[in-house]
């Protein structure tokens, strides 16, 4: 059995819509080899950095995946492929004598993203009504909804409000303003 320990870039693509690992970002490899009778058994330890984006606040997320993963790559012949078997093209076979590793790294890694990430667990996201991150904006923030049937009555109660610190009987109407109505006793 051999080991190894690996440090390569990032290829391309390692990634899901949300969030992955940037290409040329260092992905640290921990790989042994075992060599059994149909070929070679591979296991490996993935750790790699993430960055993504919140799918609450769209900040960004910054994390780490750590994923391992066994395969066999298997001396050409050995396994007897199966036609009616879907699987029996998922075996990998080996190419003289390298093992490569990196289309199992990619399934590894994709498979083990997270569709939903979150900048942290308890991410507020953005107010629906004004797009404010409320993480920042703090508990308080919110917005008065009024329904749309009320809303002339809230208006006039509002102006009354207004009128109150100015005008001790509201009702009465001002004569200077009611030109109308000046003739009657
Ligand atoms: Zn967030
Ligand atoms: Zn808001």
């Amino acid at each position: 059995m051999r080991t190894y320990t690996l440090e390569v870039p990032a290829p391309a693509d390692l990634a899901i819509e949300v969030i992955g690992v940037p290409e040329g970002a260092p992905v640290t490899l921990d790989v042994r080899l075992e060599s059994i009778v149909e070929g070679v058994l591979a296991s490996a330890e993935i750790s790699a950095p993430l960055v993504g984006e919140c799918v609450r606040c769209l900040g960004e997320v910054t994390d780490r995946i750590d994923v391992d993963f066994t395969e066999l790559y298997a001396y050409p012949g050995a396994i007897e492929h199966d036609p009616d078997d879907d699987e029996a093209d998922e075996v990998h076979e080996l190419t003289g004598d390298f093992v490569d590793l990196e289309q199992a790294v990619r399934d590894a890694v994709v498979l083990a993203l997270p569709f939903q990430p979150y900048c942290r667990p308890d991410c507020k996201g953005l107010c629906p009504e004004c797009g404010a991150d409320l993480n920042e904006a703090g508990t308080e923030h919110g917005h008065e909804k009024i329904d749309a049937r009320w809303a002339a009555l809230v208006d006039a109660l509002t102006r009354d409000d207004e009128h109150d610190e100015t005008s001790e009987t509201p009702q009465a109407p001002r004569t200077s303003d009611t030109p109308d109505q000046q003739d009657v006793p």
